[in-house]
């Protein structure tokens, strides 16, 4: 790859377009330019009857004269006054497209902000001197802090709203200086609240003392962690060089922070996965905060794993100077945690929390013990009303939102299921609507039964809504210290979808106003809540006995995370002499998975996990990946994952002879919005051999597509890496 021709030089150049994979125009096409063009420039140029958006990817020196320009059509436009999007960059891109199985120019399109596409050098131009006035602001991008070392326990230098930087715990401190040593990807291994996030804004802050125009990445699994996040690193680090890079985003602002990003302004970038992604020219430091979270694997498009993705990005980066990647969680993926163990990652240790805080102690309630059908058992009721009579909060989990999954009739056994999926209808109270969760179709609940006109239809099972519903009443004696009544809250998808309720639900939660909060795992996640110091799991026992292999790993890390809530500020807690706990009401008080959780050991969690995996050849001891399929019918779905292994097969493809293929299988949930959908597992011992397996089987399938039975087929795709099955 050319990065610099001569100056005056007309070239042809191969650019990169959002084709989509399947569209059989190959990953970019030809155009000529007359003037000199780098790769990772930015063009638009024509492509049939449309302009579009391209990304410079190899540049061709010009042939001899009248040959030039022959067929190739021209660039229409270049934007010059954009540094080109650098090497590091397209190499990432190009291996997320191959490792992941789609289009190199569908994967690299996908990461600019969409508003690019719809600007010209003009209006670009005026975007980026916006950004250039907004700069010059902050002394050319340097960020307050980053100058001199801060001396622990003092005030960071050049910051206003007086934020006193702590003084590392021990534990910290010896993190810390393994970090400056490490020269590998990093598993910090640190117990809810042993000071992690601090850790992050120590080793940014290392960063820029040693390189003030260095950059930072961290990525946080979820939206809703991101305003945390960015007033914590804004507080210590000046909010101008901090952004965020996430979908809850306007156009306008995702694009003007990737610019910040691309130009080097921001120091700092936080966001969620699809910030991996993010052009940073000087990227020195990668964060992957709870590194175990499903939520880093995309489900739709290129199926990437951001956090697989941060370490190699990492790498790659280390090719030209030290960049560190660090993946912090209380309770690791046992991929991270068995790389570790391989001594592929270097593992650092926190176990203790800030200020010697205790770990919540672990309660089972054994609801064989408790009067039948409650929703909270006797106990669990008297904790919370003692709690919120004392000031402290609680929270009360349950991953599942509406008020009820199910409406039934009992007298013919009818049941509100989807019309469009195999599927119930979720029943939600609130507005009296039966809603899929699956395809999003919503009705109104009928006033009788549609079956046979029974007019006793009643909710079967439990969701939020009834348990908030439920704790109201349970709690309406119940007193706060000041005398007043004791306030319960819901926080789900369902009561944050309004603007701004989320961030008002989380600061009534901070500002104590909120005495019970009950949630589904998004409250169990990161936030650092002050005043809890009970969290109570219902309804956890499915995840002792699903399916999917990975379910004891989930609910452990959910269970873990969500104690991690409660009990995190050592001096409140003192204060209030109280006793920082865990309830869990299950049928099985008895099974494994509660021992290991009652000591917060993940390592013999891990441990015993592992063993199992190892056993079975389960990953991280075999790879894996998802051919799936949609049609209109189950059988049609099924015939053409069939007809794909049979020609995988038949064509006796690189790998296959280290590698499994299953039968192909409905999923668990097979019809979603009127379409059927089958997956094939392919699985093998070897990673290379599974790639190389993947790569050769493309163009046969996309051949496949084209003749019966893929001519019924709507959409295939193929998942590396599945973390759901
Ligand atoms: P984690 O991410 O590991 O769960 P946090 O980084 O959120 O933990 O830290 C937990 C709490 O302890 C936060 O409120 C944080 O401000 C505080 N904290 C972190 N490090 C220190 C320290 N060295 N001294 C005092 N407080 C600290
Ligand atoms: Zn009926
Ligand atoms: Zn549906």
């Amino acid at each position: 790859m050319t990065e610099q021709l001569p100056p005056t030089a007309a070239c042809s150049v191969e650019v990169v377009l959002a084709t989509p994979a399947h569209s059989g125009l190959g990953d970019s096409l030809s155009y000529w330019s007359s003037e000199p063009l780098q790769p990772g420039v930015l063009v638009r140029v024509p492509l049939g009857a449309r302009e579009v958006l391209g990304i410079v990817w190899q540049v061709h020196a010009p042939p001899p004269d009248g040959l030039s320009a022959d067929g190739l059509k021209p660039v229409r436009e270049s934007f010059a006054t954009l540094p080109p999007l650098q090497a590091n960059w397209r190499a990432l891109v190009a291996f997320a497209a191959r490792y992941y199985q789609r289009g190199l120019g569908e994967v690299a399109l996908a990461a600019l902000p969409p508003q690019l596409r719809e600007l010209d050098g003009a209006a670009l131009l005026r975007r980026l001197k916006k950004l250039d006035a907004a700069a010059l602001g902050v002394g050319g991008g340097t960020v307050p802090g980053a100058g001199a070392p801060v001396a622990a326990g003092t005030q960071a230098p050049g910051l206003g709203p007086a934020a006193v930087v702590p003084a590392p715990s021990p534990e910290q401190a010896a993190v810390l200086a393994a970090l400056a040593q490490s020269t590998q990807p990093v598993l910090l291994f640190g117990a809810t609240g042993s000071g992690k996030t601090e850790v992050y804004l120590r080793a940014a802050q290392a960063l820029l003392q040693q390189d003030p125009q260095a950059q930072a990445l961290v990525l946080v699994p979820e939206i809703n962690l991101t305003p945390q996040l960015e007033a914590r690193f804004g507080e210590r680090f000046g909010t101008h060089g901090v952004v965020a890079l996430h979908s809850g985003l306007s156009p306008a602002q995702r694009l003007r922070h990737w610019l910040a990003a691309h130009c080097g302004q921001a120091r700092i970038v936080l966001g969620t996965r699809m910030a991996v992604f993010a052009s940073l020219p000087r990227l020195r430091l990668i964060v992957v905060d709870e590194e175990h979270d499903p939520s880093y694997k995309s489900q739709d498009g290129a199926r990437y794993s951001a956090r697989d993705l941060a370490v190699y990005r990492a790498r790659l980066e280390s090719g030209t100077a030290r960049c560190q990647v660090i993946l912090g969680s209380a309770t690791p993926a046992l991929e991270s945690w068995h790389a570790a163990e391989q001594g592929r990652y270097q593992r650092l240790q926190m176990p203790g929390r800030i200020a010697g805080a205790a770990l919540p102690r672990l309660r089972l309630l054994d609801l064989n013990q408790q009067p039948r059908q409650c929703l909270i058992a006797p106990p669990l009721l008297a904790q919370l009303v003692a709690r919120a009579a004392r000031g402290e909060q609680s929270l009360v989990l349950l991953n599942r939102r509406g008020y009820a999954p199910v409406l039934a009739c009992h007298a013919c056994g009818w049941k509100s299921d989807c019309p469009h999926c195999s599927a119930h209808a979720v029943f939600h109270k609130l507005d009296r609507s039966l809603r899929c969760h699956h395809c999003g179709h919503a009705s109104p609940v009928p006033r009788a039964c549609p079956a046979c006109g029974n007019l006793d239809i009643a909710p079967v099972g439990r969701g939020t809504e009834q348990v908030e519903e439920h704790l109201g009443a349970l709690l309406a004696e119940a007193r706060r210290p000041d005398g007043s009544p004791v306030r319960v809250a819901r926080l789900d998808a369902d009561s944050t979808r309004a603007k701004g309720s989320l961030h008002s639900r989380l600061a009534a939660m901070h500002e104590g106003e909120v005495d019970v909060l009950v949630g589904t795992q998004m409250v169990a996640k990161g936030h650092d809540f002050r005043r809890i110091t009970l969290v109570a799991g219902l309804n956890v026992d499915s995840g002792l006995f699903a399916s999917d292999y990975r379910a004891p790993e989930r609910l452990f890390a959910l269970l873990l995370q969500a104690a991690g809530r409660a009990g995190r500020d050592a001096a409140f807690v003192a204060a209030q002499q109280a006793e920082v706990e865990l309830w869990v009401q299950t049928w099985y008080p008895q099974h494994p998975l509660f021992a290991a959780l009652a000591r917060h050991d993940y390592p013999a969690f891990a441990a015993q996990q592992l063993r199992e995996r190892a056993s079975a050849q389960m990953p991280p001891f075999s790879f894996q990946a998802l051919l799936r399929a949609e049609a209109r019918t189950q059988a049609t779905a099924q015939a053409w994952l069939q007809a794909a292994a049979d020609a995988a097969r038949g064509a006796g493809l690189p790998g296959l002879a280290q590698s499994t293929l299953y039968p192909p299988l409905p999923l668990t949930v097979q019809r979603v919005a009127g379409v059927e959908r089958a997956q094939m597992l392919i699985e093998s011992p070897s990673r290379p051999a599974l790639q190389a397996l993947l790569a050769a089987w493309q163009p046969l399938l996309h051949a496949l597509r084209r003749q019966p039975p893929g001519r019924g087929l709507l959409r295939w795709a193929i998942d590396v890496d599945p973390v759901s099955l």
